[in-house]
């Protein structure tokens, strides 16, 4: 606990960007900003190894209010640099303790409004178990997207699924788990997986969701994923998380920088 507030005191902790890629045209479409520490001695740390430390002390609120300011600065950077159409977006991970931080509304419409950020391109990452059986909860969510920001339900297809959140909960995106593109060890999907991965993004698209596979390993899967109707896909198969300094590298040898400049 102490050493996370130092770490993030003395610059320690850092935002890594991973891509996600839209199928239709393989073009870099937005990032998922992702928390790492640079740890002086220990190297670079992955969050697994701090969060669900920091949700249980409440630091997790300092450590998130942290990583939206900065991937919204960061953001807004990039769509001034890249005057793409549609712009490029930022989703940033939100546990459920920050959901519930009173100060969290006044917050995201400062950010929003500081940065000048494209309508909707701040994405906000909730895992379902976060909202699941809370109503307050689903009405806090109304009132996020009311200040500008989209809402992506998280890793969908773990833990408690229910097909009745698609209905219930107001997401515009929806992150399929990387569970979906376990291969079997034929390194086949199967059949059955076949016809799930396939019905959710059918369903998923009837409700006007945008769909977003994570954990897209290989040239296959980002075929077999385009072909089933997704949309976006992110994993290691296009890139892994990247500094920012990388992230601009990225976006700059992905998209034509003449057009993106001469605007
Ligand atoms: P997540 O939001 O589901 O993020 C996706 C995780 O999958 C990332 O792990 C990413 O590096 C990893 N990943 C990406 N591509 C692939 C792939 O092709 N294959 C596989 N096997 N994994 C892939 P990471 O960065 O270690 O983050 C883990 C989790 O920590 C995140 O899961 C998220 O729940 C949480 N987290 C990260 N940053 C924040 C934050 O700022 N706030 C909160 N509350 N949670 C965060
Ligand atoms: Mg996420
Ligand atoms: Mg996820």
């Amino acid at each position: 606990e102490a050493d996370l507030r130092q770490a993030l005191d003395s610059n320690q902790i850092e935002i890594f960007y991973q891509p996600i890629t839209r199928f239709s045209d393989n073009a870099v479409a937005g990032f998922e900003a992702l928390l790492r520490w640079r740890h002086p001695t220990k190297g670079l740390i992955a969050p697994a190894d701090f969060i669900a430390h920091s949700e249980e002390t409440g630091l997790i609120v300092t450590l998130g209010r942290f990583a939206l300011e900065r991937a919204a600065n960061d953001l807004s950077h990039w769509q001034r640099y890249f005057r793409l159409s549609p712009p490029l977006f930022v989703s940033v991970n939100l546990s459920r303790r920050q959901l519930r931080d009173p100060g969290f509304e006044e917050l995201l419409s400062e950010t929003v409004r500081k940065n000048a950020l494209a309508q909707g391109t701040l994405t906000l990452e909730v895992t379902e178990s976060a909202v699941a059986d809370d109503s307050n909860l689903t009405a806090a969510l109304v009132r996020l997207r009311g200040l500008g920001a989209s809402l992506a339900m998280d890793d969908f297809g773990t833990g408690a699924s229910s097909l009745s959140q698609f209905r219930d909960l107001p997401f515009d995106i929806v992150k399929l788990d990387k569970s979906f593109l376990r291969r079997q060890a034929d390194g086949a999907i199967g059949e059955d997986a076949n016809r799930v991965l396939h019905s959710i993004i059918t369903l998923a698209r009837d409700l006007k969701r945008t769909v977003v596979a994570e954990g897209v390993e290989s040239a296959e899967d980002a075929a077999w994923l385009a072909s089933l109707g997704c949309e976006f896909g992110q994993g290691f198969y296009f890139s892994p998380p990247l500094t920012p300094s990388d992230t601009l590298t990225f976006i700059a040898r992905h998209h034509d920088v003449a057009a993106a400049t001469s605007s």
